[in-house]
């Protein structure tokens, strides 16, 4: 049972807003955050003009406590920067291929009629289900309704999660689900796949014909849902995601990252080739090149169903980590080279350097800690100014050469 006294993140909130306000000339009070019961009431008018029934939006949201837990977790910040081969290596495992694999056996013939029908491939189902939770493991116990609610009732992204809530009251009608079995993670992702409330009303699909959307339950459904998403966001049936690839000495690492996409037949031109060496189809595909750890770990060219798996969740660790994990279980071979074993940054310390590049004119955006596309550009020029190999990736060396620079 979960004690509902101490509401803490409001009071922190509330802390927060003190000090921004007492900053001004005006006001030294801080302005009275709106109780949670005046958010209930906000939310219920929401629910009737969404169109939820009465006795939903009474005994059900009405009844709603916080779960003050939740935004512990949306508050928490880790301590370290995600390094790809930590993320990686903790994801593409063979427990996972191997499940995996036993997976596709299980459902070959259901899963071939869905690569028919919307174009995915199984083995990319079936990455998709074991990253989101273990094929099915973890779906996660946090009431779904009272997770939306609380975060609903936040400040930092109170709009999309109330649109959220609203949609897991339909979803509840539509369904007659029980609430109690309402379930997943602390954000309000749901079932075998995780889908938030929103996907689940729009592109979860009956796959064994009970006449149900269940997925929390059922595996065909999971699977028919998420060949059915996957479809609605633009993947491109006969294509692969991308490929582990072979740079020539001396590379110009300048052309990689995310947002330089060039056809495959550049990449060619380069001296870029699939890692047995064969070369490249001379074709106009637009493919971009992404060197998660710098010069001296894999590269990968990865093509538009690329960006798809990202419309799913936009991370490049993630969508590298589904197609190499698809690669897998369809029974491709590991990397051609072990992911090198990199220093592991603080959050403070990969902000402290993304200050120092845009200080030094290397345009790195907003330094928030994460190495994402924009720091991994700024990285490169300044790499690029000082002589070092221009990979993207802030080794010792680099670090070093921008603490001098800086002073
Ligand atoms: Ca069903």
């Amino acid at each position: 049972m979960i004690s509902f006294a101490s509401f803490k993140p409001i009071l922190i909130a509330a802390a927060l807003t003190s000090v921004f306000f007492s900053a001004s000339s005006q006001a030294n009070q801080a302005p009275e955050l709106p109780s949670f019961q005046q958010c209930i009431e906000r939310l219920q008018q929401q629910a009737r003009s969404a169109g939820v029934s009465e006795h939903t939006t009474t005994a059900i949201l009405g009844q709603i406590k916080p779960l003050p837990k939740i935004l512990d977790y949306d508050r928490s910040q880790p301590e370290f920067v995600q390094t790809f081969s930590g993320y990686f290596s903790q994801r593409v495992t063979n427990w996972r291929i191997n499940k995996g694999r036993e997976k596709l056996a299980k459902h070959r013939k259901f899963l071939e009629k869905l690569t028919r029908q919307y174009g995915v491939p199984a083995h990319y189902l079936l990455a998709f289900w074991g990253l989101e939770t273990n094929f099915g493991g973890i779906k996660g116990k946090i009431p779904t309704i009272a997770a939306l609610t609380t975060l609903a009732c936040d400040q930092r992204r109170s709009a999309y999660f109330s649109e959220e809530l609203m949609q897991a009251l339909l979803l509840l009608e539509r369904e007659n689900l029980d609430p109690k079995h309402m379930v997943g993670s602390w954000a309000g992702a749901m079932g075998h796949t995780q889908f938030m409330p929103t996907a689940y009303m729009k592109y979860a699909i009956d796959g064994d014909g009970d006449g149900k959307i269940d997925l929390w339950n059922n595996e065909h459904d999971a699977l028919a849902s998420a060949a059915h998403f996957l479809q609605n966001l633009g993947w491109k049936a006969g294509y692969r995601w991308g490929r582990e690839v072979l740079l020539p000495q001396g590379f110009n690492y300048q052309l990689a990252g995310k947002s330089s996409p060039q056809t495959l037949a550049f990449w060619a031109q380069q001296g870029v080739t699939q890692v047995d060496n064969k070369a490249l189809d001379n074709s106009d595909l637009s493919a971009a090149l992404l060197i998660p750890t710098g010069h001296t770990g894999s590269a990968f060219l990865v093509y538009g169903n690329f960006e798809v798996i990202l419309r799913w969740n936009n991370s490049e660790y993630y969508g590298l980590a589904v197609g190499h994990l698809a690669d897998r279980i369809r029974g491709q071979g590991a990397l051609s080279k072990p992911l090198p074993d990199l220093p592991k940054y603080k959050v403070v310390e990969m902000q402290q350097f993304q200050v120092a590049l845009n200080q030094l004119g290397f345009d790195v955006g907003e330094a928030d800690g994460i190495l994402g596309p924009a720091t991994r550009k700024g990285v490169r020029a300044f790499q690029q100014s000082v002589g070092l190999i221009a990979d993207g990736y802030p080794s010792t060396e680099t670090i070093a050469a921008a603490k001098i620079s800086v002073k």
